[in-house]
């Protein structure tokens, strides 16, 4: 693990703001292009290499110790006029709207305090590839309304590296508690019918457990619903890249809006839900009383991260359709208006199949 490089000589090439990539030909604005991941001029077709650098290092959890929480770096940002979206502010690029709802961003004065990104996936694919990817999915969707499907006329995708935090933690588990197993007795009347009756066995459990969670994801920003972040996973661990600002040119990037320490608490909570399940299942229980766990941690690290999300969408009937474009893997996650024809169908077909068996139910 390397330890501190973010509080010593790297402090100054921080304060570098993003997006201060110039062409060596011309002069203009280099962009990360994800196709050759490298950094290309739009006007003059310039390339440079970006040095990659997969050694993800976690740090550990004593650095985001109150007193240091903060001093990481300091970054000045945009928000979003509408919906308070907060993006990191590049040095060239003021005038752009929010990826999330289109309104126009306005550049904040005051530089925020924030913990500097240790890792990046960067994009794996352009927009414009995004945008047939995802045209092509839209229109294989069976229950999509074909009026939809044949007017779709998606925007132009924007990809945002979302802000996401990592957790690790070798942790040790006391437990003390009363489970049950539930079991069932059949008895045959003297008129002959069968009861069958469900009982519960009792018994006392404690124990210890040891168990290693490794990249705990939690959503470090409320724009894209935790829900959608998890259906849009995995983000696969090969690809993690050593952050660097070059990944960021031509892209936006999402400012965190959830602490470190909230973020671990809700990763402590399904670490201690998983536990709370194995321990469970390691007793082919069904029933818990109750269940007292002391969940204690041995080196807990993390890491902040950026994760590519390509937002795109389209309108129809008045009404904007939403589409999340997982950036390195092209998973797919959108709303469409559905046929109401095919619902109506398949709820027939459905009916139909219930009379069906309850025809031959009733006149057995
Ligand atoms: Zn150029
Ligand atoms: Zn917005």
């Amino acid at each position: 693990m390397v330890e501190n490089q973010y509080f010593s000589e790297d402090k100054k090439k921080v304060k570098k703001s993003v997006g201060d990539f110039k062409c060596g030909g011309c002069g203009a604005n280099l962009v990360y292009d994800p196709n050759t991941h490298k950094l290309v001029c739009n006007h003059c077709g310039f390339t440079q290499n970006i040095e990659i650098n997969t050694f993800v290092a976690e740090r550990d959890f004593s650095e985001l110790s109150a007193h240091k929480f903060g001093q990481d770096d300091k970054v000045k940002t945009v928000t979003c006029t509408n919906c308070g979206a907060t993006e990191i502010l590049k040095n060239d690029e003021i005038a752009s709207r929010c990826p999330f709802c289109s309104s126009p961003l306005v550049v904040n004065e005051s530089e925020i305090d924030s913990v500097k990104p240790d890792s990046l996936i960067p994009f794996m694919f352009d927009s414009k590839r995004a945008k047939e990817h995802c045209n092509n999915w839209i229109k294989s969707r069976w229950f999509a309304a074909h009026a939809f499907k044949k007017e779709l006329k998606l925007n132009n995708p924007n990809g945002i590296y979302y802000p996401i935090w990592t957790f690790d933690s070798h942790t040790m588990t006391t437990y003390q508690g009363r489970l049950g197993k539930t079991y069932t007795t059949t008895h045959t009347d003297s008129k002959g019918h069968v009861h069958t009756t469900t009982h519960v066995r009792w018994f006392n459990v404690d124990g210890t457990r040891k168990n290693y969670f490794d990249d705990i994801i939690i959503n470090a920003s409320g724009f894209v619903e935790d829900r959608t972040i998890s259906k849009l996973m995995p983000y696969p661990q090969n690809l993690y890249t050593v952050y660097s600002n070059e990944y960021l040119a031509g892209f936006l990037a999402n400012h965190y809006t959830v602490d470190p320490f909230t973020a671990f608490k809700t990763a402590e909570d399904r670490m201690r839900e998983t536990i709370k399940q194995e321990i469970i299942r390691s007793y082919n229980a069904d029933r818990v009383d109750y269940l007292n766990m002391n969940m204690v941690h041995n080196q807990k690290s993390f890491k902040s991260m950026f994760v590519p999300i390509y937002l795109t969408g389209a309108k129809y009937k008045e009404k904007f359709y939403r589409q999340y474009i997982n950036g390195a893997t092209g998973k797919i996650l959108g709303a469409y208006p559905k046929s109401i024809f095919k619902i109506s169908l398949v709820i027939l077909l459905i009916l139909g199949l219930i009379g069906v068996i309850a025809y031959f139910a009733l006149t057995r």
